[in-house]
């Protein structure tokens, strides 16, 4: 069975990155129907963030992308949070350092300094490697009984991974194909550290085999640790899961990788829900779906030139093999695209709902509003939206009649005979009945006829007098469901 895991680290809140890792994961999950897994990868005290675990699972959850175990609901293979599972992890170094993966060292800050310093004059890199350790302060170089003496004196220590010499790793990612490392290129890395907890290599391949990971799904980053990752597993002899290393987010704009500040600069969000003083998703009025349809689209294709999809779609459609190796660019327009075509395929019912805040944040009282006049309404205006408030920029003339009317219009359609005209238009409204779209358009063209007035003459100001200006739908639309006594109060207000 399938499962996967995402892995975030709770340092801050869940950025649009971490968005896709998430997302990438639950439709592969879903799509082989296996399980998608969160862990909490809270090792480093040092880098800890209140609040950040909370924010992450809401996160999911508001997106519509749940994990199947958690923290929160718990699982078979729990506990999912990686500082509840320390004795594990201990149990697995004490594996490796009797069996020669691991040793102790002992070198201090500044030890390794002088070393750092002593390879750069010599212009090389320094490796804390086979290459090195002898010089180093180390159990390699140490005998075992003065290995145990530093222990038991309480020096400070960390345990290392020891790379063998002259190692080749041979490895395949699913995105990227075969990859070959030399092992002489790599440090022996720090598995434990001195306040007795694991790094996060040691208790990601712990936990990725003990959870039985199948696939490994994660950001391009992560890449360089693979090589470790792969002789950790055959270090503890495990088989190995898959590897997906996905593509880098990149800015709208300009070289490199998409950050935080570039979504500050632009006034885009790039986190899911509100973060201090940034505004989510969600707080900037984007739908979940949106947001997940843009983020599939980013690094993946369906190989089709379908753009528009609905979860369940993006499940069916998924393939780790169509993700690309390049970055992906973030275009901030293309995001409020997808948001302005979902809310096109949403139900005018959920729209409605969704408006009425809007309206009660304008000061009206929203409970006044059948539901079927504002489905009315919003169906009139939102082929021109791609949020929901702007519901209100399109059509607040439904709910206020305006108080200003455009210059410019009045100057060029508000002409000296048009008060008459409109006092004569006024009468024939009054005596208009039913006062529906079909009927009051009739009327108006028959008089206009009779008249010889012209259509120019008639409608513009009229416009301008229900509207404000020359914009909107359909202007018996508009008369229809602002009302008879609303429409002739608006020309006779426009009239004086
Ligand atoms: N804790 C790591 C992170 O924050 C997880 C990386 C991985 O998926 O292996 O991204």
């Amino acid at each position: 069975k399938v499962r996967v895991r995402f892995a975030p680290s709770p340092t801050g809140p869940l950025h649009i990155g971490g968005v896709r890792t998430a997302l990438y994961n639950y439709l592969f999950a879903k799509k082989h129907g296996g399980d998608f897994i969160l862990r909490i990868e809270d090792t480093d005290q040092n880098r800890y963030v209140e609040g950040a675990e909370n924010y992450i699972a809401d996160s999911l959850s508001w997106l519509g992308i749940p994990p199947d175990e958690a923290p929160q609901i718990g699982g078979d293979h729990g506990p999912y949070r990686q500082s509840e599972r320390v004795d594990f992890y201990k149990t697995h170094i004490d594996q490796l350092l009797s069996s020669g993966w691991a040793y102790y060292a002992f070198d201090s800050e500044a030890e390794l300094a002088s070393l750092r310093s002593e390879c750069e004059a010599a212009g090389e890199t320094f490796i804390y490697n086979w290459r090195n350790r002898d010089g180093l302060n180390n159990s390699l170089t140490l005998s075992e009984s003065e290995t145990s003496r530093r222990i038991a004196a309480n020096d400070p220590y960390v345990i290392r991974f020891r790379w063998p010499l002259d190692t080749f790793v041979r490895f395949d990612d699913l995105i990227r194909g075969s990859i070959q490392i030399d092992g002489n290129t790599l440090d022996d890395k720090v598995l434990f550290k001195s306040d007795g907890m694991p790094t996060y290599h040691l208790a990601n391949i712990v936990d990725d085999h003990l959870m039985g990971i199948t696939h490994v799904i994660r950001g391009e980053e992560w890449l360089p640790s693979l090589a470790l990752h792969c002789q950790l597993y055959k270090a503890f002899g495990w088989e190995a899961p898959e590897f997906a290393h996905l593509p880098l987010i990149m800015k709208p704009a300009g070289k490199g990788k998409l950050s935080k500040r570039d979504g500050e600069k632009l006034g885009f969000p790039v986190f899911p829900l509100q973060w201090k003083e940034s505004k989510g998703y969600r707080e900037s009025g984007y739908f979940p779906e949106a947001v997940l349809n843009f983020l599939a689209l980013l690094g993946w294709n369906p190989g089709t030139d379908q753009e528009l999809f609905q979860l369940q779609e993006l499940v069916d459609a998924f393939e780790l093999d169509r993700v690309q190796k390049s970055g992906a660019r973030f275009d901030p327009e293309k995001n409020i695209w997808f948001n302005h075509q979902h809310l096109q395929l949403k139900p005018v019912s959920e729209l409605v709902a969704l408006f009425r805040p809007v309206l009660s944040e304008k000061g009206l009282d929203a409970s006044q509003y059948s539901e079927a006049h504002l489905e009315s309404v919003i169906s009139l205006i939102k082929e021109r939206a791609s949020f929901v408030r702007e519901f209100w920029d399109l059509g607040a003339y439904f709910f206020v009649a305006p108080k200003e009317f455009e210059a410019k219009a009045v100057r060029k359609q508000w002409k000296s005979g048009t008060p008459d005209i409109m006092r004569a238009l006024y009468d024939v409204l009054k005596s208009t009945d039913p006062f529906g779209a079909e009927h009051s358009e009739k009327n108006i063209k028959a008089w206009i006829a009779e008249n010889s007035l012209g259509f120019g003459m008639v409608m513009p100001p009229l416009r301008l007098a229900l509207v404000g200006a020359l914009k909107g739908p359909q202007i018996f639309d508009i008369m229809e469901l602002i009302g008879k006594d609303e429409t002739l109060a608006r020309i006779e207000f426009a009239i004086d």
